[in-house]
């Protein structure tokens, strides 16, 4: 019979749940953003959606009448192992390495209850007792108000067993994350089974009797599935969607084979970006020109040397030519090369860059700033592969394959008559559109990883890690100037950080020296949603007031919001802080110290006096 009793929700009085205090609750739900102005929800880093849970409960159904029960239990059981991976990955990341396993796993419980599958409850030894690494690990918990039996029972009663298999897959998956082996979860108890509540038990698989019964709906393949996820990195990215999510995972990258500074920026997980390498690995293998269009700072360059890397000329050179920077009395001669005394400068002769370019691949960027003529002469070496140097008559014959980029319309200036239209459709063969970086919004997080390994050793700092507001405002900011910005935004933040320092919002400057402050929802402490929770947490409703307040202030906000909350009497508490840190930065000076806190010597003295003969 289904449990009658009223429940607490688990948000707004989590008193009454063990490990579900506040505190922690806020620190996680801070993760769950709603964007409504962008069709999306956040966690972490990834998206989420809202499902019914009478769409979940009519998925289950469907699945029951059109595959039975094996394949059913099967299939909710195996994808929500992967959920439970994919979020022990974030998790593991986010609390870093010196997270206490207790912390760990509590935070996963914590996750499964704010996503509202059920509310787990500390029963016996609870989970985190043992080492989850041993032979002998043992552990145990309630699960209460799960979701899949209420929608079990309510369709079909109460039966012989238990059906939360779901949470069985997801609990398993989170916690063989974090043992880097099988832990084999088990519904010993369930509401669906007549229990008032359901219960687990954990255990590595070896300590299970007739383990193959629950191993079979949980790992069909199990060296196979396990070794995909927590697998290095391919060269070229991965494929899959499991393998996405496990390069977000620091342990894995550590492993995968050390890119070079133009893979560093080739990755992504956005469909934009998903598009863009597919039909980069159609078309590289290939002779095709490709044309590659987009705003300027989007990585046409990093697209042209992908295009290289994977042809059949890998061996050969790339020659990298941007047309715009070169003065337009010299183009000709630096692509075609010069003859001596073609021209006054000319005092010998010398190969251009489509003879340097032989066997290889030669890529034009900004191709529309070039003269009439030289688009001529382009035109012609397209077509045939031949080529005069300037002030030559002698036809050299090249093999090169051409990439050519512009962030400009290539129809309209034909339309204008400033690009000639024959030499637009012999470029067309294979136009590529690289996306802004707006466009690839959750490509953001792989790139900023990317940009820290790259930039934090460049600079000589250790492992830099990032608060996830900060994330926030670099996935919610509009990057006019794509990943060139990005790039920028992350060297500068890398150089302001201190050893040892998170990257956090007062490290962030963007080109136009404007905080976005993007408008989306979160939870606050009762579990409301609150606009731009992040910012200004519990403080204030006024989106105006966190626009206007600089990100030191935002800090000063958050440390007030968590001094209240450990009891009266903080402002007296803050000011002794405040004296007592000031005298020690001054070394014991107190006109020094004065200096610091914008006060008087006599104010300064009479106040640290004070609390040296005050009690305690
Ligand atoms: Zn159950």
């Amino acid at each position: 019979m289904p449990d009658s009793t009223p429940r607490a929700p688990v948000l707004q009085m989590p008193q009454v749940v063990v490990d579900m205090k506040l505190p922690q609750i806020r620190e996680l739900a801070t993760q769950l953003r709603f964007a409504p102005e962008e069709g999306r929800i956040w966690m972490d880093e990834r998206r989420m959606v809202l499902v019914h849970s009478d769409t979940f409960a009519d998925l289950r159904e469907e699945l029951l009448a059109s595959l039975g029960y094996e394949m059913t239990r099967g299939l909710l059981t195996r994808i929500y192992f992967a959920a439970g991976q994919r979020d022990a990955a974030s998790v593991l990341k986010r609390l870093g390495p010196g997270a206490s396993l207790k912390e760990v796993l509590n935070t996963g419980g914590r996750m499964h209850a704010l996503q509202g599958y059920l509310l787990p409850e500390h029963v016996g030894r609870g989970l985190a007792a043992g080492d989850l690494r041993s032979d002998d690990y043992y552990g145990e918990a309630l699960w209460k108000d799960s979701l899949e039996d209420e929608a079990h029972v309510a369709r079909h009663g109460v039966g012989q067993h238990a059906v939360c298999w779901n949470a069985v897959g997801y609990c398993s998956g989170y916690l063989s994350y974090c043992a880097q082996r099988t832990i084999v979860v088990r519904e010993v108890e369930c509401r669906a089974s007549g229990g008032n509540h359901c219960k687990i038990v954990a255990q590595p698989a070896a300590q299970w009797d007739n383990v193959e019964e629950d191993l079979r709906f949980l790992l069909p393949q199990p060296v196979g599935r396990r070794a995909r996820i927590v697998a290095p990195v391919a060269d070229g990215g991965p494929t899959t969607a499991l393998a996405q999510s496990a390069v977000t995972d620091s342990r894995d990258d550590d492993r995968a084979a050390p890119r070079s500074l133009a893979e560093t920026a080739f990755v992504g997980a956005s469909t934009a970006f998903s598009v863009l390498r597919h039909k980069i690995d159609r078309v590289a293998p290939t002779q095709a020109t490709v044309l590659l269009l987009g705003e300027s700072g989007v990585g046409k360059s990093l697209i042209a040397r992908q295009v290289h890397r994977r042809s059949q000329r890998a061996q050969a050179q790339l020659i990298e030519v941007n047309c715009a920077a070169i003065p337009e009395a010299l183009v000709e001669s630096e692509l075609f090369g010069v003859e001596r005394g073609a021209f006054s400068g000319a005092s010998q002769a010398r190969a251009g860059r489509f003879e340097a370019a032989h066997g290889g691949t030669l890529f034009l960027d900004e191709v529309a700033t070039l003269s009439p003529t030289t688009q001529g002469k382009l035109l012609r070496v397209l077509q045939s592969g031949a080529l005069e140097r300037l002030g030559s008559n002698q036809t050299r014959v090249t093999d090169v394959r051409v990439i050519a980029a512009t962030n400009e319309d290539l129809k309209q200036a034909v339309r204008q008559g400033r690009f000639r239209e024959d030499l637009y459709f012999r470029l067309n063969v294979f136009p590529v559109v690289v996306p802004p970086l707006r466009e690839r919004r959750d490509d953001i997080p792989l790139l900023v990883q990317a940009l820290l390994q790259r930039f934090a050793p460049l600079h000589g700092r250790g492992h830099v890690g990032i608060t996830s507001r900060a994330l926030q405002a670099l996935i919610h900011h509009d990057w006019p100037g794509n990943i060139r910005e990005l790039e920028n935004v992350i060297e500068r933040a890398v150089i302001m950080l201190h050893e040892g320092e998170m990257l956090d919002l007062q490290h962030l400057s963007y080109a136009d020296d404007t905080l976005s402050t993007p408008s989306y929802f979160g939870l606050d402490d009762t579990g409301q949603l609150m606009i731009n929770t992040d910012y200004d947490f519990g403080a204030s409703q006024s989106p105006a007031s966190t626009s206007a307040a600089s990100p030191a202030a935002l800090d000063m906000n958050r440390l007030a919001d968590d001094l209240l909350r450990q009891g009266p009497g903080q402002l007296a508490a803050m000011e002794r802080a405040l004296v007592r840190s000031a005298v020690r930065q001054a070394g014991g000076n107190i006109t020094r110290a004065a200096a610091l806190l914008g006060l008087s010597r006599a104010q300064t003295e009479y106040r640290y006096r004070k609390q040296q003969s005050a009690p305690g």
